[in-house]
This record gives structure tokens, C-alpha cells and sequence, in this order.
């Protein structure tokens, strides 16, 4: 409180002696300004750079600081450097009490700059030395006056990227090719890079120097229907990081604008991403187009939902040139680069060719080994709860209810950390994997920008979370469906939920699972209840995403998209704690740990359409009528029944204590039959959305 104004004295002082003096170097100390924050060190970094930002602009020439204690100004959050100025430069009455009111949510963050005290010894190496550096370590501060620096000393911009930026992305590739750099330090040099790009581009463009070479140009699309694309960016950053010229198309495109762009750009290979299982269909019908159209180009098949095997039985043998499976994007770059080598190119081929042939003679040997059950069969087997002697909780409420007055603040911690590692190709367990011996310090240092950037979301509230949740009078019936009512009255169903069971036989005594089984039926004597619920964390996304692509920085859109779609999961595990201590109620006084709640020791699923026990994406469809769920919280589904804004989950309560996750595996012909008949659809369009599902193949049932 003392030092309110302190900084403005300071710096009124430094600029009038260097008007009064302009030879005279002013010498002055601020170490203890901020001295009354102590223990708070987001704050005093805050205040530090904020500070010294200002009294450079007053004209002073040099400050001796440490830089262990100082943020990066523009990092700063966007109120708490607003909140600092107005006390540095004395700018209101009640600054004082303005910052001690928000120093309070500063007070966990990390430190970034205590953290790891920045070295900046490499400031003082020759240019192209210090944009290797930079490049190598993702240092994005100098790039700009480095990179103005270097294009000063040649005759051709060009030159630039040429010489010292290609060698240094050469450094990296390196890097990352001998498991010494890892995605995230990869995207960050990438960010390093484009920012340098960016600003040689209008030199270029005025000398008309040309392009320089790359190695050709690949397209990058997540497909019809899919809207997906936290893996497909890092794989385009990593193939741009090694000089391809990638044409991201997004998301949800359609295949005429994938080989429209294909022909015009005259693109080298076409990489297809995907997420969710109805966009194996698509991929499968993008190939066959190619097919027809004539293309000759390499397709390589990535996203969570591809598997080699789809690759080999359903992909490749609907187009004649290269189909090749891409694992993740570390190995994106190494086939992409085989790809355009004539040397290496023929023996990849030759490769997918053999092993894509190899995974169909397997898959088509063990289809004709698994014995299945009969539908009635497996029905006999069912799992039995014992309704006898069961109450069914009753809800505090039926019907649909928007649940608005969530906080991110509280969301935090319910995030499970390890899926946001994972989508950058880091494997383990959390937090272990932040000590770990060989990934110990990127996943840290990504860990500390995740943080960071989660402090200025909630902050700066960029992200807004909806969710509706409902509860619906339910029986199941022996078709192995839910049928859901209005009313506690029970008349007339409002909705059938359709259910698949398990036909793959199991060892004696296990059960031939099915969800409507643990619903109890109208015949049981208890009258029971089903929950459903749709969420989103990702409102207002699209406006920070653009910003951060906008200004060359994939790498903070990557991460911004990452840390939505853990607060939409934070949200669904927040939400279904709510719903079992206060909405259904039926466990009141439950409480768990967030470690446990992610090991689902709790009564109770929340099985989501898609997932293995109930792999049909299309039940969403309900869902989303039984909530009226873009009415109520602005969630959409596309065609292939993808939910948008992305950060979004959606699924069913079951709250019998037996519930529990399962996979329905490979099922037969009479169950899609009996699926197709209680859905309403052809048996042909059920065998499209189970197609992952279906233990045989339908055209050879259909010609026979
Ligand atoms: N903690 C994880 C939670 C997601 S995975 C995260 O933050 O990403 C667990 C969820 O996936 C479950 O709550 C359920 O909604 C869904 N799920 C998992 N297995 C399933 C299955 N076999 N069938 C249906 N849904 C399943």
C-alpha cells in the first residue's frame, strides 16, 4: 500500500533527468516494490515487468534486474496488468484496493520466470547462432529483431530462411527424430518459426524474389461430418516444421472439396483425419471417389477412430494408389518425407501394400473363428439385478434443466490431466510423468503453459460452460430397450432408446451385457428412472483460437482447444457429482477424491452414444431431443452426429450400483435385423452406423 505511486515517481524522475541531461545514465533500484506481496510471486513478476516496461519507455537506457523474477509483459493477463499499471502509474484512487482484491486468484499460480531462471546469455552470440537457439528452445521474444537483424546483413530476405532458420528447423527435426525433443517443444519452434516467416514475407514479396523450394504441397482435412482437429494441427505443424507445404482444410469437409483442392494445388498426398466412427465411412467413401476421379496420390488415414485394420479391409481396397496408415504424428513426417523420395517412396509402397494385405487375411481369419450366439441366446444370458428386493431412487426432479451457474474456477479441479498429455503423444501416468527421467521437463514446461494459459481462461472468462440435464421416468423392455415417459403417470412412451447386447460368447457364468438391463422392467414392480445429460465448455471459443492463428501461434491454439475439451470432461465429472449427491440424490453424502472420481468409484455410469457400450452415434439424436439441447445450451450435432462447439460430452445416467461400462463387440445379422425394425430404419442403414459393429460382412449377405 505504501508503494502506490512509488512507480510513477520513478518514472516521471527518469524522464525528466533525461531531458534535463541526455548524457547522464540514470541508476535507481525497485527491488522492494512490491515487498508487501510477498509469497506471491505471479504478482511480483507482474509488477516487476510492468514496472521496468514503463520506465523504458520513459527513456531509460539499461535496468539491472533478475530475470528470475520477471514476467514477459505481453504474457500478462489482461486484467491483472491492467490492475498493476493503475498502481504503478497511479492511475486511480482505489488502485490499492483493487489489485489486493484479485491478487488473491494470482496467489497458486506457477511462476513462470521463478520456475526456471531464464538465461539470457545467448542474447550476446552472433545472429544465426541466436535464431538456432531460439528455434531450438521455442523462444518467440527476439525472433522479430533477430530475424531483422539477419535480413540487414543479406543482400536476398530469402537468404534468411534459407540459411540460419532452415538449419535450425534442420536441428529440430533432428532432435525429434532421436526422441530428444518431444510434440510440444516441436510446435513451440514451429510457433518460433512462422513468426520470423511472417515477417521476412512482405521483404520477399517486394523483391519478387521467387519461392523458395519446398518439399511439395500435402492436404490435411478431418472429414464430412467430423469436427476434430487437435491431432491433425500438430500434424500439420510438425510436416510444416519439415518444409511441406500444408493445406489444412479444417474440419467437416466435404470429399469434392478435398480433390477439387487436391487437382488445383497439385498437392503431393492427401491426409484424411478422423474422430468419431461414422467418419470411417467417409474415408472409405473419399477413397472410392479418388478411385473413380483417377487420382494416383498417396492417402494416409490418421485420427483416434482409424485402426490398421479399417485401413486394410475397408479403405485400401476401394483405391488402387498408395493407402497408408499413419499412427500419430510423430510418424507423420517420416512417411510423409519416404513419400516423396523415388528412392524410398516405392519401398514404403511396397510395404503398406504387404502389410495392409496381411491385416485382411487376419481379420477375415478371425471373423469365421469367434463363435456368436444366437440374439435370443444372448438374451437368455442376460445380466439379472435383483428387482425383487430393489428401491429405485426417485430424482429431485423429472423433465429437462439448464444447469447455468457453472464456474471454471471450479472446474479446475476436477480436470484429469493424462488425456491432455496424451494428445500430445505422452504416455504414463500423472503426475508421474512430470519427473519422469527422459520426458520430465517438456511435459513439465507444457504442464506450467497449460497452467498459465487456464489462470487467463477463467480469469478472462475466454470459454463459457453450459450443460442441461434431465431425468425421465423408465422401464426397460425385452427388446432390450429403454422406453422413456413423460410423466410420472407412465402412459404412452415419449421415446425408445435402442440398446445393443453382446453376442460374442463368453466364459460360463459372465453375462451377455446389455444397458437396458439395468433398467428395471415395467413387470418388476419398480417404477425406475433414466438421467441424460449434454455439456459444452468450448462457448466462445472460435474468437480466441482465431486470434492465437492469426498471430502465427498454432501452438497456443493447440493448446487453448486442448485444455476446452479437458474442461468440458472437468464439467461432466463436476456435473455427475452433482447429479448423484443433489439431483437423483442417491448418494447424498458421497465424497470422493478427484483421483477417485477419474477411477469411477462411484454408484452410478454415464455411458455416452459412440463409446462401446452403446456404440450407436445416432442415439445422441434423442438425446438431443428428449433435452432440447441446442435450443437450451447452443450445442449442436452435425450430420454425423459429431457434437460443436468440440469441447462437449453428452450421454445417460444409469444409477443401478450394478451398471457398468462394457464393449458390445461384433453382433449378428438377426440383432441388426431386430435393431433396425425397433429404430424405424432399413436394415441396410442400421448396418451403416453399426458398420464397426457388425460380425459379418453385408455385401457378401446382400449378393447372396
Ligand atoms: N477422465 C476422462 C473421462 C472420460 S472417459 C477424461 O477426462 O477424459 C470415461 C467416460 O467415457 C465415461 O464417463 C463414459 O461417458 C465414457 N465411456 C467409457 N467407456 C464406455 C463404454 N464402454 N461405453 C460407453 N461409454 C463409455
Amino acid at each position: 500500500e505504501e508503494h502506490a505511486g512509488y512507480g510513477v515517481a520513478f518514472i516521471d524522475a527518469t524522464r525528466a533527468i533525461k531531458a534535463a541531461l541526455p548524457h547522464v545514465r540514470i541508476s535507481g533500484g525497485v527491488s522492494n516494490v512490491s515487498f508487501s506481496f510477498r509469497g506471491n510471486n505471479a504478482l511480483r513478476e507482474a509488477i516487476h515487468s510492468v514496472f521496468l516496461y514503463h520506465a523504458i519507455r520513459a527513456g531509460m537506457d539499461m535496468g539491472i534486474v533478475n530475470a528470475g523474477q520477471l514476467a514477459i509483459y505481453e504474457d500478462l493477463p489482461a486484467k491483472l496488468r491492467d490492475a498493476v499499471e493503475d498502481v504503478v502509474l497511479n492511475r486511480r484512487e482505489d488502485a490499492t484496493e483493487r489489485l489486493l482484491e484479485i491478487a488473491v486468484s494470482y496467489k497458486d499460480q506457477p511462476s513462470g520466470a521463478q520456475a526456471k531462471v531464464r538465461n539470457l546469455e545467448w542474447r550476446a552470440w552472433l545472429v544465426d547462432k541466436r535464431l538456432q537457439h531460439a528455434l531450438v528452445n521455442g523462444i518467440d521474444e527476439f525472433v522479430v529483431d533477430d530475424t531483422e537483424e539477419a535480413r540487414l546483413a543479406t543482400d536476398r530476405p530469402l537468404d534468411v530462411i534459407e540459411g540460419p532458420l532452415m538449419d535450425g528447423m534442420d536441428v529440430v527435426g533432428d532432435l525429434f527424430g532421436a526422441g530428444k525433443m518431444f510434440l510440444p517443444q516441436v510446435v513451440k519452434s514451429a510457433r518460433v518459426m512462422k513468426k520470423a516467416v511472417a515477417h521476412l514475407v512482405p521483404f520477399i514479396e517486394e523483391e519478387n524474389d521467387g519461392d523458395f523450394s519446398s518439399n511439395g504441397k500435402i492436404i490435411l482435412a478431418t472429414v464430412k461430418g467430423d469436427v476434430h482437429d487437435i491431432g491433425k494441427k500438430i500434424v500439420g505443424v510438425v510436416l510444416q516444421c519439415n518444409n511441406f507445404e500444408v493445406i489444412d482444410l479444417g474440419v467437416m469437409v466435404s470429399c469434392e472439396k478435398i480433390l477439387e483442392t487436391a487437382r488445383r494445388e497439385h498437392v503431393k498426398m492427401v491426409g484424411l483425419s478422423g474422430l468419431i466412427t461414422p467418419s470411417l465411412d467417409e474415408m472409405v467413401h473419399v477413397a472410392s471417389e479418388m478411385e473413380r476421379l483417377e487420382f494416383d496420390l498417396p492417402l494416409l488415414i490418421g485420427g483416434a477412430t482409424t485402426s490398421p485394420a479399417h485401413t486394410a479391409v475397408k479403405i485400401e481396397p476401394q483405391y488402387e494408389g498408395p493407402v497408408i496408415y499413419v499412427k500419430d504424428a510423430s510418424r507423420a513426417v517420416g512417411v510423409a518425407q519416404a513419400l516423396i523420395e523415388p528412392g524410398t517412396r516405392d519401398q514404403l509402397v511396397a510395404k503398406a501394400r504387404r502389410d495392409n494385405a496381411r491385416r485382411r487375411e487376419r481379420h477375415a481369419g478371425k471373423k469365421r473363428l469367434l463363435p456368436q450366439l444366437s440374439l435370443s441366446e444372448a438374451r437368455d444370458r442376460r445380466h439379472r439385478c435383483d428387482w425383487s428386493n430393489y428401491r429405485s431412487p426417485r430424482p429431485a426432479f423429472t423433465g429437462a434443466r439448464v444447469i447455468d451457474d457453472i464456474k471454471l474456477a471450479e472446474l479446475r479441479d476436477y480436470i484429469d490431466w493424462m488425456p491432455f498429455f496424451n494428445a500430445w503423444e505422452f504416455h504414463g501416468k500423472f503426475p508421474a510423468i512430470l519427473s519422469d527421467a527422459k520426458v520430465g521437463a517438456a511435459t513439465t514446461a507444457l504442464f506450467d503453459d497449460a497452467r498459465a494459459m487456464l489462470g487467463n481462461i477463467i480469469e478472462e472468462k475466454w470459454l463459457q460452460a453450459r450443460a442441461v440435464v434431465g431425468f425421465f421416468p423408465a422401464y426397460s423392455d425385452v427388446h432390450d430397450d429403454v422406453l422413456v415417459y413423460a410423466d410420472d403417470r407412465r402412459h404412452g412412451p415419449l421415446m425408445r432408446l435402442c440398446h445393443l447386447r453382446q453376442q460374442r460368447a463368453k466364459p460360463d457364468g459372465h453375462a451377455q451385457n446389455c444397458l437396458a438391463d439395468f433398467v428395471a422392467p415395467r413387470d418388476s414392480g419398480v417404477d425406475d428412472y433414466i438421467g441424460a445429460f449434454a455439456l459444452t465448455a468450448g462457448i466462445g471459443i472460435d474468437e480466441h483460437v482465431q486470434r492465437f492463428e492469426s498471430a502465427n501461434d498454432d501452438y497456443s491454439a493447440i493448446l487453448l482447444k486442448a485444455l476446452a475439451d479437458r474442461l468440458a470432461e472437468a464439467l461432466a465429472e463436476y456435473l455427475h457429482e452433482r447429479v448423484r449427491r443433489e439431483f437423483w440424490a442417491y448418494a447424498p453424502d458421497e465424497r470422493l477424491t478427484n483421483d477417485e472420481m477419474i477411477a469411477e468409484k462411484y454408484q452410478g455410469i454415464r455411458p455416452a452414444p459412440g463409446y462401446p457400450a452403446c456404440p450407436d452415434h445416432t442415439e445422441k439424436g434423442k438425446l438431443w431431443t428428449l433435452l432440447d439441447v441446442e435450443k437450451r445450451i447452443g450445442l449442436r450435432l452435425t450430420e454425423s452426429y459429431a457434437m460443436y462447439p468440440t469441447a462437449a460430452v453428452s450421454g445417460f445416467y444409469f444409477s443401478h450400483p450394478e451398471a457398468r461400462y462394457f464393449s458390445v463387440g461384433n453382433i449378428g445379422r438377426d440383432q441388426v435385423e431386430s435393431y433396425a425394425e425397433r429404430q424405424g430404419i432399413s436394415v441396410r442403414e442400421a448396418e451403416k452406423w453399426l458398420a464397426p459393429n457388425l460380425g459379418y460382412d453385408p455385401s457378401a449377405v446382400s449378393a447372396a
